[in-house]
């Protein structure tokens, strides 16, 4: 590979096939697979995520808002999309670009049916989302009756999933609640298809719950984290591999003699003589300032460099005073050796929250 020559992101597609090979063992061969390509597929990009796995035959897509789907279509992806957290104001454009709602609320349903009326539409896809116990979105099982007498009343609809969501699918502390939320939906699928009268596709495990709760993939699985090369766990992590390398170039090297100070409110203090290095990369680029003043580090030619200061908007500044380097050595901000997650972790984040946070200002470069 060449050598970054500006912050750029490396996208290993290769990686995505492997990963995505992966998952897919864990199931049962008529178990579908939902991608979730939400905020930029985790960082990375939408579009090419998706056009990739979509070449490789996945069944689904899944996005959080309206617009995350309509980029996926105007990028020629086909594939059914459900739109994980719809707001009613882009009902019309759910229907204009064969988006798949979730529906989560009677003020929701209500909304939704109107507009597929108005549109004249039949039998239109929905998924409609239970609350197990996240209690982020989603109907309780007190309120399967009411949902399933307005769906009856109405042809414009159909429900084509219900679903729901673990909220702690990686943690095994919590073993007993995920296999409590797993019954609880078991249930509110029994007395929901009854009334209704078919069976809807069931699905309800993420990365984490396809790793731990086989008994829990029903029909469908959606996977985010697992599909980008994190598992959540030391052992799952081994299995998989981070598809983003995030990139960088020293744009310049200053001695800092003992007593002056770095960057901005003069945060750093040198004790003694202190080489720095200047890194084009920033806040704006998602290295917040958490990771400033020695918690968060890069690597350089293979050793760590702290980081020195605040970060800035645009830059960070590096320790390399026992590191051999000189300008236009190539950085490594996360790879799959030293990875986002370590990263993240050292300020209490975690894999998604830095992945995401990538701007859109740095360039994403593919390996095919
Ligand atoms: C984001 C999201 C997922 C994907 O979760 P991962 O842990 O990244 O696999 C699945 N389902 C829902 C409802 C989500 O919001």
């Amino acid at each position: 590979m060449p050598k970054a020559q500006e912050t750029i992101l490396e996208i290993d597609l290769n990686a995505l096939t492997q990963n995505y090979k992966h998952l897919k063992s864990k199931l049962d061969k008529n178990t579908k697979f939902l991608a979730v390509v939400k905020a930029f597929a985790y960082g990375t990009d939408a579009a090419e995520i998706a056009k990739h796995l979509q070449n490789l035959n996945v069944d689904y897509f899944a996005v959080a808002f309206t617009n995350e789907g309509v980029a996926l279509r105007d990028a020629g992806i086909t594939k059914p999309i459900l739109v994980l957290h719809p707001q009613p104001v882009y009902f019309k454009t759910i229907i204009a670009r064969c988006l798949e709602p979730s529906i989560y609320s009677h003020k929701i349903l209500k909304e939704f049916i109107e507009v597929a009326n108005e549109e004249k539409q039949s039998n239109y896809p929905i998924h409609i989302k239970f609350n197990t116990g996240l209690n982020r979105l989603g109907f309780n099982i007190e309120e399967i009756g009411t949902v399933v007498s307005n769906l009856q009343n109405t042809t414009s609809v159909k429900p084509a999933s219900i679903f729901s969501h673990l909220a702690a699918s990686e943690d095994f502390n919590e073993k007993e609640f995920s296999l409590k939320q797993i019954e609880t939906f078991n249930k509110i699928a029994s007395a929901f298809s009854a009334k209704l009268g078919y069976q809807p596709m069931m699905h309800m495990c993420n990365t984490s719950g396809i790793l731990n709760f086989p008994e829990a993939h029903f029909n469908m699985v959606r996977s985010g984290i697992g599909l980008y090369g994190y598992g959540n766990s030391e052992k799952e992590n081994k299995n998989l591999k981070p598809i983003a390398t995030l990139k960088s170039i020293i744009s310049q090297i200053h001695t800092i003699e003992k007593g002056e100070t770095i960057g901005y409110n003069r945060a750093f203090k040198a004790e003694k003589t202190t080489k720095t290095a200047t890194i084009p990369i920033g806040h704006a680029d998602g290295i917040g300032r958490q990771y400033g003043n020695g918690i968060g580090y890069v690597s350089i030619n293979g050793k760590k460099a702290p980081i020195v200061g605040n970060v800035c908007m645009d830059m960070i500044m590096v320790d390399i005073t026992d590191i051999i380097c000189e300008e236009g050595d190539e950085v490594i901000v996360f790879d799959t050796n030293q990875t986002a997650e370590t990263l993240a972790n050292t300020t209490k984040s975690i894999s998604y929250e830095l992945l995401t946070a990538i701007s859109q200002r740095v360039k994403r470069v593919f390996h095919r």
